[in-house]
């Protein structure tokens, strides 16, 4: 946060600089735009890179673990196939950590009930998850949290503190929001893109490659080719004498107040 204010006053100095010297004709009128676009990619950059930290705090990893712990984090449940991924799940005895969105637990409030009594962990991913979230209002995006956080606690009696905003996307008005409402925000540094590469070899090899402890994988209980990468995935978690825990176990904090 620090970061993108100094940007931004760099920024502002810079421009009215140049304006100067555009002015006295010491530089021709294109710096300006030089300059525009440079703000334009650092700030996009920070938009698009949840673990830039560019404007909120997020745990992405935790480096300073030596255990060989990882968490494995599934978005935008639940769904018919979370059963499938559930089994999986406990036929290797490993706990996740599931990131739902409202609207999906009102469709299948069971399944959400099944992923709690069987103690894995719920965080919230906002209400509706639209394609157009990002440009809410900071209220809007506010009330996308507290409407989830309701309906998790009508199940689990408890209310969730973990947040991941969808895409990974940051804003000043998600870094309000989340303020308001005080949860900790979730990133991942290990993507799969289960939801866009057709085949389970690749996926599976972009998690494993170079895993190490601290590490967050980032999946979809939405996808039916999950299922089959999960299993691999925790074979070779087995193999590798790796430890799966839940994402407050991972950063030694409260999924719950
Ligand atoms: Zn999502």
């Amino acid at each position: 946060m620090l970061i993108r204010k100094i940007v931004n006053i760099i920024s502002i100095i810079a421009g009215i600089l140049i304006v100067t010297a555009i002015g006295f004709n010491k530089l021709p009128w294109w710096s300006l735009l030089v300059l525009g676009l440079l703000w334009f990619f650092i700030t996009a950059y920070g938009v698009t890179n949840i673990r830039s930290g560019y404007f909120l705090k997020s745990l992405s990893s935790n480096p300073k673990l030596t255990e060989k712990k990882i968490a494995i984090t599934f978005d935008d449940g639940p769904d018919f196939n979370t059963l499938k991924i559930l089994e999986v799940l406990n036929k290797y005895n490993v706990k996740g950590t599931f990131f739902c969105i409202g609207k999906q637990i009102e469709k299948h409030p069971d399944i959400l009930k099944k992923i709690i009594q069987e103690n894995h962990i719920i965080g919230n991913h906002t209400f509706t998850h639209d394609k157009l979230i990002d440009i809410y209002s900071t209220n809007k995006f506010t009330n996308e949290i507290k409407e989830t956080d309701t309906i998790i606690e009508k199940f689990s009696k408890k209310k969730p503190l973990l947040f991941r905003p969808p895409y990974g996307i940051t804003n000043p008005n998600i870094a309000r929001a989340v303020k308001k409402t005080g949860h900790t925000v979730i990133g991942w540094n290990k993507r799969s893109f289960d939801t866009t590469i057709p085949s389970e070899k690749v996926i599976l090899k972009r998690i494993t490659k170079n895993l190490k402890g601290g590490d967050v994988i980032l999946l979809h209980d939405t996808k039916i080719i999950t299922v089959a990468v999960l299993e691999q995935l925790l074979l070779f978690l087995q193999r590798n004498n790796f430890t799966t825990v839940t994402i407050d176990e991972l950063f030694s904090i409260q999924a719950y107040a």
